[in-house]
Order: structure tokens, then sequence, then C-alpha cells
């Protein structure tokens, strides 16, 4: 079943057919219907064409909804999978689909049944936090969507970049990091080494293995031990990684010298470096090996970064709905 993506387009006009605001920057469609707020978003990447439709609202008349008034709504509007209601929020979800007109004709007839049950039953829009029935806007935090009122967003959103970790590193995590760097570069060190007394550091495979961790040891312990990565534990990170494939390339030759020639570790090193020194090695060719090592490691460093580095985005996320661009 081939996937359906819905592009920005698309979803200006899914807002504009409902009446609603598309905000561009977060993929969700949001505004008022009938005076009720509404938020709809796609439930989840894999079903982007099944929306989750919130709004929040009390009735002092009628309990919240309930399984029964779960049947009766789909009864009405059968395209309805689900509905429920939490305090004052009320959540529904529409069937999946693969069909983007008929995912627009379904949250549709949800929404104008969803308004005329609310109406019915004397339903007044809030605020999810105060209850007060006065004009809501959209605060993201993580993965959470709630309605609003502007006093209680600021509140929210104030008190949770408070009690957020720093965003700043502290110098003892830049510690911390650079020895976890550390670690990992004498961990691909050892990995280059040993690799390269089983198969000779000149093929490519090799080459290509040992620079790969030799970047993705010390990116991601450094990361995982010393937490967000300032600019400067960056650079650190990365001239550690350019001096570990330096050193673990040529230790490669040097191991290859011990196990061919049945060296000692000194002797070894003190021949490969004497060679070197009197232009018995192919210069192109071994710059060339160093370069095939140098992109692995980067690829792994950088990818290694990226994926230990990912948990410091997402979870503080504070978003309002919306607001961008106003
Ligand atoms: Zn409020």
């Amino acid at each position: 079943m081939g996937r359906t993506r819905i592009n920005d387009e698309q979803y200006q006009h899914m807002a504009y057919v409902w009446g609603l605001n598309y905000d561009m920057e977060n993929k969700v469609i949001y505004g008022e219907r009938s005076g009720y707020p509404f938020l709809i978003y796609a439930s989840n990447a894999l079903t982007p064409l099944m929306f989750t439709i919130t709004t929040s609202a009390v009735s002092s008349f009628f309990p919240p909804i309930g399984n029964m008034e779960e049947n009766l709504l789909k009864s009405r509007v059968p395209m309805l999978t689900s509905v429920g209601q939490r305090d004052s929020r009320i959540t529904a979800l529409s069937t999946n689909t693969f069909d983007l007109n008929t995912a627009q004709q379904n949250v549709e007839c949800i929404l104008s049944v969803l308004i005329s049950f609310l109406q019915e039953r004397g339903y007044i829009p809030c605020c999810e936090s105060c209850k007060y029935s006065v004009h809501t806007e959209i605060l993201q935090t993580r993965n959470e969507y709630r309605h609003l009122c502007p006093q209680c967003e600021e509140r929210i959103a104030a008190s949770i970049w408070q009690n957020m970790p720093s965003v700043k590193a502290s110098s003892a995590n830049v510690v911390k990091g650079i020895i976890g760097t550390v670690i990992g570069a004498a961990l691909g060190f050892i990995f280059m080494a040993l690799l390269s007394s089983y198969t000779y550091i000149d093929n490519v495979g090799t080459l290509l293995l040992s620079g790969l961790m030799a970047g993705t040891f010390p990116a991601s312990i450094g990361v995982c031990m010393g937490g967000r990565p300032c600019r400067a534990t960056k650079i650190v990170i990365a001239v550690i990684v350019v001096l570990t494939v330096f050193v673990g390339y040529n230790a490669g030759f040097v191991v290859a010298f011990m196990t061919e020639r049945d060296m000692s570790v000194w002797m070894a090193a003190k021949t490969y470096i004497s060679m070197m020194l009197a232009g018995m090695a192919n210069m192109k060719l071994w710059t060339w090996r160093l370069a095939v090592a140098y992109v692995a490691a980067a690829a792994g460093g950088f990818s290694s970064y990226l994926s230990a580095s990912s948990k410091f985005r997402n979870p503080y996320k504070v978003v309002h709905i919306g607001r961008y661009g106003r």
C-alpha cells in the first residue's frame, strides 16, 4: 500500500475547505468553527490521512462523552473511529483512508456532526486549564496539544522553560564530553589496529570500516557522556576524530610490519617512520587511502552525532500553534 504524503498546498486547501487555518511550520490545522476551537492533525506518519480532531468544551447539563455518546455519534457519522472526552478535552479520530478527497470529506462530516452534538448539549468552549470560557490558543508541548487561554498558555510555557535542563552545556558536561570522546577515540584506535592485524590496512573495506568506527566511537560516546555539546566541544570532538584516524591509520602499517616481518612494536614503528621519512612510500597512494578513512570517519561521526543528539531536540519542544509569522 503506497504511503500518501500531504504537501503544504493540500493541507492549505483542506484547511480552507474546513474553514480553518493551516500552520505550515508545525503541520497542523487550527481555528474556530461555530465558536469551538479546533485542532486537526495527521494521527501519525504511517496513516497521514487518519486525522485526530480535538476541541475543548464543557457542558453543565450533560455528562462527559462516554460509550453511549460515542455510539450515538458513530451512528450519525460512520467515518468516526472513536470519540472521547477527558476533562474538557474532546478528541475524535477519523477512519483511515488512502484517498485525500475521502479524508477531507470524512473530517468535514465529523466536524459538522460533532459541532451540532456539542450545540445540542449546551457545550461551551473553554480553556483546558482554568476552564474559563474565553478565546483559546493552542500550545504544543512535546507531542501534546492543549487549547489554552493566553494567560494559562504563557504560564504553562514559562514553567516548562524554567524546568528545562539548561540549554547551555555546563563546564562539567564539557569535561565529561571530552573524556567520553577520548575513551571513544581509544576504542576507535584499538579497533583500527586490531582490524589491520587481521586484514591489511591497504584494503578499501578495512579502511572504510576502521574509519567509520574511528568516527562513530568518539562522537557517540562523547555526546552520550557530555550531553548537548557546545561549539567548543564539537570542535574538540572533531579534532580528536581527525587525530584518531591519522594515528590509527599509521598504526595499521606498524601492525602490518609487526605481523609480516615479526618485529617488536618499537622496531616496527622505527622502521615505518624511517621508511616514510626516506620517501620510500608511495605518497599518492598513502594519501588517497588516508582520505578514504577520513571520509568514512566523517560519515560515522556525523551520523552518530546526529542520532546521539536527537534526544536533545524533541523533548523540550514548546510551540504556540498559529503564532508563527504573526
Ligand atoms: Zn486558562
